[in-house]
């Protein structure tokens, strides 16, 4: 045995790591509570390249509560850019095999997945659940829809997006920050715009646009994302007002700031949330509205604050008469469903985004007309307001995250 192999020998043995603790080495930073992270309750809105490498993160620091929301179904092209997909799992609704990815990562995280459209399908009772919401997402209508489900609850949200190799980070926490809405500039709204057809209709061929994104972009910005996550658990100043932008390019970065405005349409904050023991699949519409009118008077409403929520109750049609009854967004409904299918006539859309006790379906229940499960509606008279979660769908929505 010559001195080199026993010096090695030697080194093998030399600083065994016994210590069992996953995080014993985030401990080593003076500030970090693991106890935050494990009791934290996140909510991420999105499971593509960017929710891929947030949830990686979220699962690696010991996160102990994640709903996960999207969409979409796994293909080819995402495998690329998504750490917790495999081939086999073509298909498969990505929201689905991320819950079960980052189980695998971490054990003793609680998740829940949810399939659908956040904007229309997603209760804002999720977003009262959580501590903060982290989103990579595509769309600013989508956003949008966070935004505003964030400041009605009280929740900060962490914005994230991507393209080629360059990034962006925003943090926006309510009530008084400044919100995503007042960073929007004259282009963001002609870009949502140009996705509508006149009057809130869906275009009939809509360019879904595919952004060019990496894997090396999105790490780089869920990284920062993530880690304004932990800041905020811990209560460290955050870049609440302002953004990290990156160029990929150069590795430059710098911080621009932003200023709220005054006008903005998305600061309503509600204050006490009243949790009812009922549920958008039981209720009827006549029974909560009679309850709300003994308790605010007879001209008290019903009013679904939700973004972009113009319901369809009908369509009449303008030629022959006829009508559908159809409950069904605005923004969900076609330009060619205008066309009568009987006598190709032109039919008036009939919509409501509130009832007041004098409309024809006061029998449908909340869910026939299109509020999802756990959501929460407003009931108003005059500058009375009351807001009302339907928290019997919470077992229904958050299954083990209750
Ligand atoms: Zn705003
Ligand atoms: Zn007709």
């Amino acid at each position: 045995m010559d001195s080199s192999e026993t010096n090695r020998s030697f080194r093998i043995t030399d600083a065994p790591d016994h210590d069992g603790d996953r995080f014993s080495r985030f401990k080593l930073i003076n500030w970090w509570e693991q106890e935050r992270l494990r009791k934290a309750k996140i909510l991420v809105i999105g499971a593509g390249a960017l929710g891929n490498e947030i949830l990686k993160n979220l699962a690696l620091l010991g996160v102990g509560n994640v709903f996960i929301a999207d969409l979409d179904l796994i293909e080819n092209s995402n495998l690329s850019r998504s750490v917790l997909f495999r081939e086999k799992d073509n298909g498969l609704p990505k929201a689905e095999v991320a819950a079960r990815s980052v189980q695998d990562l971490y054990p003793e995280m609680h998740v829940q997945w949810f399939r659908g459209d956040v904007i229309y399908d997603l209760g804002s009772g999720v977003f009262e659940w959580a501590d903060v919401v982290i989103c990579g997402l595509d769309n600013r209508e989508a956003r949008l829809s966070v935004n505003r489900n964030c400041w009605k609850t009280n929740t900060p949200w962490i914005d994230g997006a991507i393209e080629q190799l360059n990034g962006i980070v925003r943090v926006f926490v309510p009530p008084d920050g400044v919100c995503y809405e007042c960073t929007m500039s004259e282009m963001d709204w002609q870009i949502i715009g140009a996705r509508q057809a006149c009057g809130g209709l869906a275009r009939d061929e809509m360019l879904t646009g595919k952004t060019p994104t990496t894997p090396t972009s999105s790490s780089v910005i869920a990284g920062i994302q993530c880690q304004e996550a932990v800041k905020l658990l811990h209560g460290l100043e955050v870049l609440q007002n302002r953004a990290f932008v990156f160029n990929g390019l150069t590795h430059d970065s710098y911080v621009v700031h932003y200023q709220k405005k005054e006008d903005c349409l998305s600061h309503e904050t509600y204050h006490l949330i009243r949790k009812m023991p009922r549920s958008v699949f039981t209720t009827k519409l006549k029974d909560l509205l009679a309850e709300v009118k003994a308790e605010l008077g007879v001209e008290a409403v019903i009013e679904f604050n939700r973004y972009n929520f113009e319901i369809i109750e009908k369509f009449e049609c303008t030629l022959c008469g006829r009508s559908e009854t159809l409950f069904k967004p605005m923004a969900k409904t076609s330009e060619s469903e205008i066309r009568c299918p009987h006598c190709e006539g032109s039919r008036i859309p009939k919509t409501f985004h509130s009832i007041n006790g004098m409309e024809s379906f006061l029998e449908c229940t909340f869910s026939e007309i299109g509020i999802p499960p756990f959501d929460i509606v407003v009931a108003r008279k005059g500058m009375n307001q009351v807001f009302l979660q339907f928290d019997a769908d919470k077992t229904f929505v958050m299954g083990s995250l209750c």
